[in-house]
Order: C-alpha cells, then sequence, then structure tokens
C-alpha cells in the first residue's frame, strides 16, 4: 500500500509505503526540486517506531536542499529512508526484497528523486535499485557510476575543518590539532586518515569495539562512545548518524569546533545559539559534507572525477565564506549557512 501526502510542511511530496514483497516500510521525501531533481541518499536503519523513519526522511530531504544550493548543485532535496524490519542488516533475498519495493517506489517518482546510498546501503545495493529504476547514482565505478561518495565526504570535511581552524585558531594546518573523531565507518575512517596524514593528534571512537584497531594502526587514543564528544580536544568530527550535539551534553563539550560529516549534527536547531553562546564554533553539516553530494552529481553530468576532487576542497572557500557572513552579520554559521543556500533558492533562474 503506498500514501502519497502532500505535508503540511514545506515539503513538496511525502510518500509513505509498505514494499510489497517485504513488508518493510519506506519513505521518500522531496522537499524541494526548485534548482533541480531531488538528490539524496537511501537510509536504510533500525527505528523504534516507522513514524521515526519517515520524520527522518523529512528532516534530511530539507538538509539536502540546502545542501546542493549552498554547493552551487543543480539539485533538490529529497531523501529515502527504509526502516530495517530487524537491528540486524537484511542479508541475501531479504535484503533483495527490501531493496527492490525501494527501487520500484523511486521508480513511481518519474524522476523527480534520485536515490543514492547512504546510511546501511551501498553502492552494491545500488545496483539492485538499479534494477528496478533508472533514477539512480553511486552505481560502481565499472557500471559507468561515480562510486563509493565518502572519499569525496571525506575530503570536504577536512576542507572544511581547515576552514574551521583558520577561524577559530588563525591557522588552517591540522599539524598538531587534537581532532576526534567520534564514528569510523565510510566516512570517519577516511577522514581519520587524512587527518593523520596531516599530522593530527587523534582521538578515535565508535560504537563498534573492533574499530579500536584504526586507533592503534594510526597511533590515536581510543575512548567510548559515551566520552567522545566530552572528552577535551579543539576539535570534534561526529561522523556517525545525526543528534549527536544535544541539550543533555552540550554543556560538557570541551572543544573549540565542531566540524564533521554526520547529517543533522544538532538535535535541535536552536543548539546552534548555544555553542555560539559558549565560544564553540559549529561548521554547519550541511556545508562540510556536500562532497558525497558533488561526487554524486558528477555521475549525472560526465565530469571528472578531478573535477569533483575540486569542487570538494572548494568546501574551504565556502566554509570561510559563512564565517565571515555570520562574523559580519552578527548571527551563527548555521544561519549564515542558511542564508547563503536560501539566496541561492530565491535567485531566479
Ligand atoms: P557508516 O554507516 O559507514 O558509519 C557510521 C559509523 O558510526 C559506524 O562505524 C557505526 O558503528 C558508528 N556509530 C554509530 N553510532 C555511533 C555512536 N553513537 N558513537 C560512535 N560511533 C557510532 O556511515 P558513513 O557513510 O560513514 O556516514 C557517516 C555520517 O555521515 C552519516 O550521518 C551520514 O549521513 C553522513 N554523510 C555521509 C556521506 C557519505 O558520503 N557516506 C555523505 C554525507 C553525509
Amino acid at each position: 500500500m503506498a500514501i502519497a501526502i502532500r505535508p503540511d510542511l514545506d515539503h513538496e511530496e511525502l510518500v509513505v509505503q509498505t514494499g510489497e514483497r517485504s513488508g518493510a516500510t519506506m519513505a521518500v521525501a522531496i522537499h524541494s526540486t526548485r534548482l533541480g531533481p531531488a538528490l539524496g541518499g537511501a537510509r536504510l536503519w533500525r527505528y523504534e517506531r516507522d513514524e521515526e523513519g519517515v520524520a527522518d526522511a523529512l528532516r534530511l530531504s530539507r538538509a539536502m536542499t540546502f545542501k546542493a544550493a549552498a554547493a552551487g548543485l543543480d539539485l533538490g532535496g529529497g531523501k529515502g529512508v527504509i526502516c530495517a524490519p530487524s537491528s540486524s542488516p537484511p542479508t541475501g533475498l531479504d535484503r533483495q526484497s527490501i531493496l527492490d519495493d525501494f527501487g520500484d517506489l523511486v521508480e513511481s517518482l518519474d524522476g523527480r528523486y534520485i536515490t543514492a546510498e547512504d546510511v546501511g546501503t551501498s553502492t552494491e545495493d545500488m545496483e539492485e535499485i538499479a534494477t528496478r529504476t533508472s533514477h539512480v547514482t553511486g552505481m560502481p565505478v565499472d557500471r559507468g557510476g561515480s562510486g563509493d561518495p565518502s572519499p569525496f565526504t571525506a575530503l570536504g570535511v577536512q576542507a572544511a575543518m581547515r576552514a574551521a581552524c583558520t577561524a577559530a585558531f588563525g591557522v588552517s594546518d591540522l599539524n598538531g590539532r587534537v581532532v576526534t573523531v567520534a564514528g569510523l565507518g565510510h566516512v570517519g575512517e577516511r577522514l581519520a586518515r587524512g587527518l593523520a596524514e596531516d599530522g593530527a593528534s587523534l582521538i578515535l571512537s565508535d560504537i563498534d569495539p573492533a574499530k579500536a584497531q584504526l586507533a592503534e594502526e594510526l597511533g590515536a587514543r581510543w575512548v567510548g562512545p559515551d566520552d567522545a564528544l566530552t572528552t577535551g580536544c579543539d576539535v570534534v568530527a561526529p561522523c556517525a548518524v545525526g543528534g549527536a550535539i544535544h541539550a543533555g551534553n552540550i554543556e560538557e563539550l570541551r572543544c573549540r569546533v565542531i566540524c564533521g560529516a554526520a547529517n543533522n549534527q544538532l538535535a535541535d536547531e536552536s543548539l546552534a545559539e548555544r555553542l555560539a553562546g559558549r565560544g564553540i564554533l559549529y561548521a554547519p553539516d550541511f556545508i562540510a559534507n556536500a562532497g558525497g553530494l558533488i561526487n554524486v552529481y558528477r555521475e549525472l553530468h560526465r565530469s571528472s572525477a578531478e573535477r569533483a576532487t575540486e569542487l570538494a576542497l572548494g568546501i574551504e572557500a565556502t566554509m570561510a565564506r559563512v564565517f565571515a557572513r555570520a562574523e559580519v552579520g552578527g548571527t551563527t554559521p548555521l544561519d549564515a549557512a542558511r542564508e547563503l543556500a536560501t539566496e541561492r533558492l530565491d535567485r531566479p533562474s
């Protein structure tokens, strides 16, 4: 059964569906197609209640609109969420059924939404989805795709971090900076490696204890997930799921900069003011983590990996503009980043 809703929010469209084969609840939220088709990853995640998955789709799709607009891409904002039936990731035929159902849902939207990988999905999953719809990006390189976007995301986050360190400490060089990376998945591990190459002193954390091996390899300090954000350091990079900064830990933060890959790092946007009040510089997530979207975009426009790299590195300049704008306007960087994106959305085409 599919329910298509035009929600009384600022979204254009929301479709919530029970997969015919899998019985899994899945949703696609289209926030805006003002600048182009709504592109955003498909998240496969276990939610306590399906409503939380739908809320995630709505929230994340909005962030995608701002991300694409601020990055100068001709894309709108959308997101897919698949509510995993159990806490362990589906495998084999169960996974195939879920992905085929999601592919049918994407196809039913006639290209208004284009999917890609996200937390819980991979390039291989995109290949399966592509058996049901052509509105897929993030395909493997040997299938003409742009492959895993994570290296480009990590590159962009590191570029954003240089801009944040310039604003907070007066120098962009990450050599000797103490950086905590919380979440060592596709992006976090790459970021940690890149930071180690730049000479940063690392504190690493993940809910998966097996990731402690990376800390050992990079000569980093390992801390448990409960202590990751509150351990003293220069920069915290939230690279796990959203809502890492919340009312319960904001007063405990012991860093000068927050700059990471996770989407929706602030559990509540009003926390941006409280961070500013505490003298903590927050690098807005949708600016910092645009590298993956930039890479996926090149798949649609058949441009090169070199061009995507150049644009991802350009996030340093975009982030610097955001901080400068916040400084001049006396606003938070989050407000300044939204203004930057909104200006582009409002510009007549
Ligand atoms: P991933 O699933 O590969 O990795 C997430 C990691 O976080 C896993 O290792 C997991 O064990 C760990 N984790 C989960 N909860 C944690 C917690 N409470 N504390 C510490 N670790 C925890 O995901 P990813 O692709 O690396 O993406 C990370 C974040 O960046 C997500 O929020 C994603 O939406 C965002 N993002 C990713 C990309 C990309 O290119 N992959 C692009 C933009 C934004």
